[in-house]
């Protein structure tokens, strides 16, 4: 599938956020997945990456930033870094005033994610090796947090690290697969939606 066709298919599939539909057209998905694959970079499916991990499907990326209500500057934390590709759109939609920080827990996809990035000359994204589900204090807090693997539950640590307004999306185990929960952290707690079901790879602990 060409790179318009995946617009077009994106689009009847739900995505209207026009600064959403343009950061997909302008990363380029074939820098962020494995040589092999390249003839494979807009098919609206997830690929490989290695370490049984992978880059997510193409909606599902659109669909989460759009749903996450994205906007210029600002700061956001991504767990589950993968290939780099979903911090990559965010980048775009931020601008150079807003910056990303993506956790990845394993080192040799850390490494992919930064080569990946570089070469792109992406400069507002921080790759960090680490296990996410305890978020990233020292720059906290987050306009918004996006968790890009299965979790059983929002951790706590994320929930504490979001700014005050702040909007968290995450795939929590629910049944066969997951249900995407968004969460609006407001002055009286927490306002918690679900937007359906997904499926994606887990998010692995340390404990
Ligand atoms: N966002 C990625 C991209 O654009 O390529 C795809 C994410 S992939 C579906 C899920 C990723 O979450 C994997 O790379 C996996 O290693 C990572 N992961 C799983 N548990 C994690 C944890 N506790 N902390 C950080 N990363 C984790």
């Amino acid at each position: 599938m060409t790179k318009e066709k995946l617009l077009a298919e994106i689009r009847m599939m739900g995505i209207k956020d026009k600064k959403v539909l343009e950061a997909i057209e302008k990363t380029p998905r074939e820098k962020f997945i494995r040589k092999t694959d390249d003839s494979q970079a807009y098919g609206n499916y997830p690929l490989p990456i290695g370490y049984d991990q992978t880059i997510s499907q193409p909606y599902t990326v659109a669909y989460m930033i759009q749903e996450l209500r994205l906007k210029k500057a600002h700061k956001v934390l991504e767990i589950g870094g993968g290939s780099g590709y979903n911090a990559a759109v965010m980048s775009n939609v931020v601008g150079k005033e807003g910056k990303i920080i993506s956790i990845e827990r394993i080192p040799e996809l850390v490494e992919f994610a930064r080569k990946n990035i570089r070469k792109e000359g992406i400069e507002n994204i921080w790759v960090v090796k680490g296990d996410g589900s305890k978020g990233y204090k020292k720059q906290s807090l987050y306009d918004r947090i996006i968790v890009t693997a299965a979790c059983p539950k929002i951790p706590e640590a994320l929930k504490d690290q979001l700014k005050q307004g702040g909007i968290l999306l995450a795939p929590v185990n629910a049944g066969f697969g997951q249900e995407m929960i968004r969460l609006k952290k407001t002055n009286h707690g927490f306002e918690e939606e679900s937007l359906g079901q997904f499926r994606f790879v887990p998010l692995v602990t340390e404990d």
